[in-house]
């Protein structure tokens, strides 16, 4: 498909673009899971009490997209509508500079993601300066989201889910099939947090990395596909008198060869940031004492112990394999009756918007023409090797 389709094809895009999801729930809960390993001594056992909120609540954004019009665009940023070439250097990273620049409307329109990261931040740190409990919960789950989000090079693209390059449902094989299937294999065990002094420009870091990735991302698809006939790369599916087409796990097989170690290193990279951005707000916030914050009294030694065990399986990456990945559980946790309706209720909107169109967690296909240049940090050329190596 030649690039001068992509104008064509724009205004199609921007009206699917909110059925795309990000890195499916199965994803948002893992890294949320694993950013409470990463945090220090002194915010830990808080953030261990809420554990089960805290990853409930890292798709409440996604939940919200069904109800929410608004919402959509907070998920990603289409940098390449900007420019093809230099994206980077065209973006202001200031969101006033942006919207002079750019108009309001358009910034809406290409998805808000960095600054979305930001405001929630800052709504965090004000939590914390509240002592609002509550809320100090909510936004870390928010702040979870939206910085996973983040992390993943379809969120940065306008063929986000290889819609132009006919390898639609590529987004959520990426996302969402792979981190699934693949998860046993997968290391989880990212840098402990530290201080962000500059989140804007961190934030801004990671969109430029991810979208670093965004050309191998569709180039090794295609390269599958050359060699894979359309029968065996897709599993169609036939419901409300509608056809839809997945990935299948053969193709999903493949693919994982050629880039599960890109997609490894995105699921790893994003606990390590969401731990420094949640250490970050906490000391904006003036470093709260979060143990008497703890309503229940200090960390029961049944707790540690739990924790302590946790930590020892993530440490050797067997989270998975001993049933301790929360993502893999029922939502047998929530304490709260509320909670437990809210959850069910939230659900049941996910399949009727499911069934309305694509389903979220379905997987999607990829792109092949808008090919990036990597100019990542260090960890970009070390994953390249790693993916490479399947080859
Ligand atoms: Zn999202």
């Amino acid at each position: 498909m030649k690039k001068t389709l992509l104008p064509l094809l724009l205004a199609a895009l921007m009206l699917a673009h909110g059925t795309a999801g990000a890195w499916g729930f199965f994803g948002h809960r893992t890294i949320t899971q694993v950013a409470v390993y990463e945090l220090p001594a002194s915010m830990q056992a808080f953030y261990y009490r809420h554990m089960a909120e805290l990853v409930r609540l890292s798709t409440a954004p996604d939940e919200r997209r069904n109800t929410d019009p608004t919402e959509a665009p907070k998920h990603f940023i289409d940098i390449d509508h900007y420019s093809e070439d230099n994206p980077f250097g065209r973006m202001p990273r200031q969101y006033d500079k942006a919207a002079e620049k750019f108009s309001a409307d358009t910034l809406q329109k290409y998805g808000t993601v960095p600054w979305v990261i930001l405001e929630t931040k800052n709504k965090l740190t004000e939590a914390f300066k509240q002592r609002d409990t509550i809320n100090i919960v909510k936004y870390s789950a928010e702040l979870s989201h939206y910085m996973g989000d983040a992390f993943v090079p379809l969120h940065t693209t306008i063929n986000y889910d290889g819609q132009l390059t006919d390898q639609k449902g590529l987004h959520s094989l990426w996302e969402s099939q792979l981190p699934e299937r693949f998860i046993n294999d997968y290391k989880l065990v990212g840098e402990p947090a530290k201080y962000v002094k500059d989140p804007l420009a961190a934030v801004w870091g990671v969109i430029q990395e991810s979208y670093g990735f965004v050309g191998e991302t569709f180039d090794r698809a295609s390269k599958i596909e050359k060699v894979m006939k359309p029968d065996v790369r897709f599993t169609f599916s036939h419901r409300y008198g509608k056809t839809s087409r997945r990935y299948s796990d053969a193709f999903a097989d493949e693919y994982e060869k050629a880039v599960g170690g890109m997609v490894n290193f995105r699921l790893k990279g994003a606990p390590t940031m969401i731990s420094s951005l949640w250490l970050t707000a906490w000391q904006d916030g003036g470093r709260p004492n979060l143990n008497e914050l703890m309503h229940q009294g200090k960390p029961t030694k049944e707790e540690k112990e739990k924790l302590t065990n946790e930590l020892a399986a993530w440490k050797r990456n067997s989270l998975s394999q001993d049933q301790m990945l929360l993502a893999q559980q029922k939502e047998k946790k929530v304490e709260v009756a509320d909670e437990i309706k809210a959850a069910k209720e939230s659900g049941a909107t996910r399949k009727a918007a499911a069934a309305d169109d694509d389903d979220d967690d379905a997987p999607a296909p990829v792109i092949d023409k808008l090919k990036v240049k990597s100019k990542g940090p260090a960890g970009t050329e070390k994953i390249k090797q790693k993916s490479d190596a399947p080859n």
